[in-house]
């Protein structure tokens, strides 16, 4: 069994996308069986897309809920890609453990902190349990440094559609990347 987790975390627009891509390519060009799967809620370019800011986009399964990552799979997969892992919730946890003691390669992007400024699960807690996890940076749009986190641009209290789950979806027209400094966040419902 060769089995392991790998995690690609950080905020938005830092390029977790595009690396999880990267490595989906690479076991491509290892001759391994690869599978990427994206959540219902992912519809940057409609369901069945993981797609990046930058415009790269490969087909993918989709899932509704963390069981069916496991359930849904191709018994022949041995790289196993799921991106946006936090639209799965904390189930996701369990789920990518049992596929990586079953021998997949499981690699899981995902935000790892939320647009005010805290841990978000499952990311927060996978990265603490793989075998390897990078947190990669965006830039900030304030001022070019290196940016850990994202501010939510448009406050809830002036979007109705943020009282949804799905509401919260959203590219830079909700979103900003910020460094430490011009991290400012617009705070949540209490
Ligand atoms: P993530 O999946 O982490 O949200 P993506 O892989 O989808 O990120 O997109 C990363 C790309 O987004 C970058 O290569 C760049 O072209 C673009 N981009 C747009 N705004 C920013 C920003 N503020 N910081 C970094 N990259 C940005
Ligand atoms: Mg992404």
């Amino acid at each position: 069994v060769s089995g392991r987790v790998e995690v690609v975390a950080g905020p938005m627009f830092a390029g977790k996308t595009e690396e999880l891509l990267r490595r989906v390519r690479r076991a491509e060009v290892a001759g391994r069986r690869v599978e990427v799967v994206s959540h219902a809620l992912d519809t940057r370019r409609g369901a069945g897309q993981v797609s990046s800011h930058a415009g790269a986009a490969v087909p993918s399964r989709v899932a509704d809920r963390a069981e069916e990552v496991a359930t849904g799979r191709d018994p022949r997969t041995e790289l196993l890609a799921v991106d946006e892992a936090q639209f799965f919730g904390p189930e996701l946890v369990d789920v990518v453990e049992r596929l990586a003691d079953d021998g997949l390669v499981v690699v899981v992007a995902g935000l790892d902190v939320t647009y005010d400024g805290r841990p978000f699960e499952p990311v927060a807690t996978l990265s603490a349990l793989a075998e390897r996890a990078d947190r990669l940076l965006a830039v900030c749009t304030v001022c070019g440094e290196d940016a850990p986190f994202h501010v939510r641009v448009v406050a809830d209290h002036d979007d109705p559609s943020s009282a949804t789950v799905a509401g919260h979806v959203g590219g830079a027209e909700k979103y900003q990347a910020r460094c430490r400094e011009h991290f400012d966040p617009v705070p949540g419902p209490a």
